[in-house]
C-alpha cells in the first residue's frame, strides 16, 4: 500500500514552505512520514504526519 500526501513541506535549503506531492511511509517507530522532493531545489523533504 502506498498512500500519497499532497501538502506543505518545509524545505531546509530554500528556508520556505513548499507544496509538493510525495509518498507516505511508516517508520519503525510507527510514525507516519511523508517524503517528497522540493520542486525548486531537489532537496528531499520530510514531514511528520503523526502516529499510524
Ligand atoms: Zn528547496
Amino acid at each position: 500500500m502506498s498512500d500519497k500526501y499532497d501538502g506543505e513541506f518545509y524545505c531546509v535549503k530554500c528556508k520556505a514552505k513548499k507544496t509538493a506531492s510525495g509518498d507516505i511511509v511508516v517508520n519503525e517507530k510507527g510514525t507516519k512520514m511523508a517524503k517528497a522532493i522540493c520542486p525548486d531545489c531537489g532537496t528531499k523533504l520530510n514531514r511528520i504526519l503523526g502516529r499510524a
